[in-house]
């Protein structure tokens, strides 16, 4: 349905929306927590393993820097590209972390988000008919968001069997004339993997034989286990200039409710975002950004101790779901997400997540949200405590014994 009818003054008119919008789902991710808070106002105890979202304050000293902002009155309009101080924050942080230079005055900008930052890099990057590839599963907002800018998404198929490896013939065989850029996430979500060098290096062949921009969404890069290294796509050999690095303080610190995140880009490519991020949100919120200097200069050893928590919990839920019947779930490298492939009575992903929820009081994701790929899993986020997860265990133990 793309049309409904009012009465206007005198007559009943019809006014359309557009199609583009009406077809596509809501966000599952978001949606599922929301009908988990739902039923939590109802007294329905719901324990929501739906949106990743760290259950950990924001440390105190970024709140401090906040606080501190809004007294200082940092509370109006700031450059469009970001104030100057977390601009060099942000540069700093990947020439310590990833060991690549970037100039702070025109390759990097801070938005309202990882989010706006992806939706912004697309937006200065595709016309219709353009495919952008994304790798299936992938996390539900890729898809969305291409269509929504007149792209053509393309899923390039990960193997399931195969703890969901990358597969060279896949790639190669979905690349065509129209193939504008492919969005690449690692640490995933939902997968839980990281890139191993020989995959990146398979992304970064395709990249420059066929001259594709890939978008590097890098917002898990802290969030890494087994002494796992991350590596920045655009620190490899002659990927600088082909690739826009999204990241954001959502997940590493703690502050998904701040919405700040930035991208890094070659200049060029940046200009032309950064004229889309002046006409849709002018520039990311003053006094957070004051927090997200905090965030990147301060101590890091609160994302030590966050990541520490993640893989104690890592550790129980994965073998905790292990034991249930029909549960086959691989630990995640990386992240904070498990990925289970579920054969329980003949359901597909979107039963399960439904019967955990309504009968398990477990709030899931359904796999089919991520891609064609995820049709047998569920999505199941360790962002929470580990007295919840304990719980969790336990429903689903008894909902499905
Ligand atoms: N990329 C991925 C893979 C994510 O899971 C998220 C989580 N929301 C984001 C980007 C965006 O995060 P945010 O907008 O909170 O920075
Ligand atoms: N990225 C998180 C998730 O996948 C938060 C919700 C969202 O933005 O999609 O659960």
């Amino acid at each position: 349905m793309t049309e409904f009818f009012f009465t206007g003054k005198a007559i009943a008119m019809k006014v359309r929306w557009a199609q583009k919008i009406d077809s596509l789902s809501e966000s599952m991710t978001v949606a599922i927590s929301d009908r988990a808070r739902e039923l939590q106002q109802k007294g329905v105890p719901v324990v929501n393993l739906g949106s990743g979202d760290p259950d950990f304050d924001t440390p105190t000293h970024i709140v401090e820097a906040a606080g501190e902002a809004i007294k200082r009155g940092l509370t109006h309009y700031v450059a469009s590209r970001g104030v100057p101080e977390l601009r060099r924050a942000i540069a700093a942080k990947f020439q310590r972390d990833n060991r690549i230079a970037y100039d702070p005055d025109t390759e990097i900008i801070a938005t309202a988000g990882g989010k706006l930052a992806l939706y912004i890099a697309l937006a200065a990057m595709v016309e219709p008919g353009d495919e952008i590839l994304i790798f299936d599963p992938a996390w539900v907002s890729y898809e969305p968001m291409i269509r929504m800018l007149d792209g053509v998404p393309v899923d390039v198929p990960l193997r399931p069997d195969d703890n969901f490896m990358l597969d060279p013939d896949a790639l190669r065989s979905r690349i065509t004339p129209r193939t504008k850029a492919m969005i690449v996430n690692s640490p995933n979500n939902p997968t839980g993997r990281v890139l191993t060098q020989e995959e990146l290096a398979l992304v970064a062949e395709a990249a420059q034989d066929h001259g594709i921009w890939v978008l590097s969404d890098e917002i898990y890069e802290h969030i890494i286990y087994d002494q796992r290294q991350h590596i920045s796509l655009a620190a490899l050999p002659g990927m600088r200039d082909l690739t826009v690095t999204i990241n954001g303080m959502s997940k590493a610190y703690a502050m998904t409710g701040w919405r700040l995140g930035y991208l890094a880009a070659p200049a060029p490519l940046c200009g032309q975002i950064l004229k889309v991020q002046q006409h849709v949100v002018t520039c990311a919120p003053s006094f957070v950004q004051a927090a997200g200097v905090a965030a990147l200069n301060g101590p890091q050893d609160c994302v030590a101790a966050m990541v520490a928590e993640y893989d104690r919990r890592r550790r129980f839920i994965t073998e905790a779901l292990n034991t249930l019947p029909g549960v086959h779930c691989p630990a995640p490298e990386g992240a904070f997400y498990l990925f289970p492939r579920v054969t329980y009575r003949g359901m597909d992903s979107n039963a399960l997540a439904r019967f955990m929820i309504e009968e398990a009081h477990v709030a899931v994701t359904p796999g089919a949200a991520f891609g064609r790929a995820g049709a047998q899993n569920i999505r199941l986020t360790f962002a929470t405590s580990m007295e919840n997860l304990r719980q969790a265990a336990e429903l689903l133990r008894a909902a499905m014994s």
